[in-house]
């Protein structure tokens, strides 16, 4: 190491003069945005950028449309690619979207969210309003399924 660099990494820097302390910086910057993310939620705004709540809840109406985009956009890559479209894993020869631990995985989760709403009395489709007596979904549920059943109209639900 020439007497340039060993000054360099005395300073800490590397011979470019960048600083070797720039992981510092970058764990400082981690640190603030999860400040801000926090001090964000509390205060009821957007935690992306700190503008009003949209319908969504969580973010404001553009970084929820943004959001919704990139996911959307990550999605079709997956399907392009042949990649499960939840962990990324290669697919293979199947027409599943997901592979197999993945498909597992969110049959787990619905008969694990089904079982509780259905315990609690909630509706086990929409798990928003409480499911009708002696019935395990809402009214409102319920007269989709008619209508679905009855009309064979799977547009607009
Ligand atoms: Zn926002
Ligand atoms: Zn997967
Ligand atoms: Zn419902």
């Amino acid at each position: 190491m020439s007497c340039v660099g060993l000054l360099c990494a005395a300073l800490g820097s590397d011979r470019n003069g960048r600083s070797l302390f720039f992981l510092e910086g970058v764990m400082d910057r981690n640190a603030r945005q999860r400040a801000v993310y926090r001090s964000r939620k509390a205060a009821g705004v957007c935690t992306i950028c700190g503008r009003p709540l949209g319908k969504s809840g969580r973010l404001c109406k553009t970084c929820a449309l943004n959001k919704r985009d990139s996911a959307k956009v990550s999605y079709e890559r997956a399907l392009e690619s042949k990649r499960c479209t939840r962990c990324g894993a290669p697919l293979g020869a199947t027409d599943s979207t997901m592979c197999a631990a993945c498909c597992q995985h969110i049959k787990d989760l619905a008969s694990v969210r089904y079982e509780l709403r259905k315990q609690h009395g909630v509706c086990v489709i929409c798990g928003k309003r409480r499911a009708e007596t002696g019935r395990s979904c809402c009214e409102r549920c319920l007269a989709k399924k008619r209508a679905r059943y009855h009309g064979g109209n799977y547009g607009e639900l």
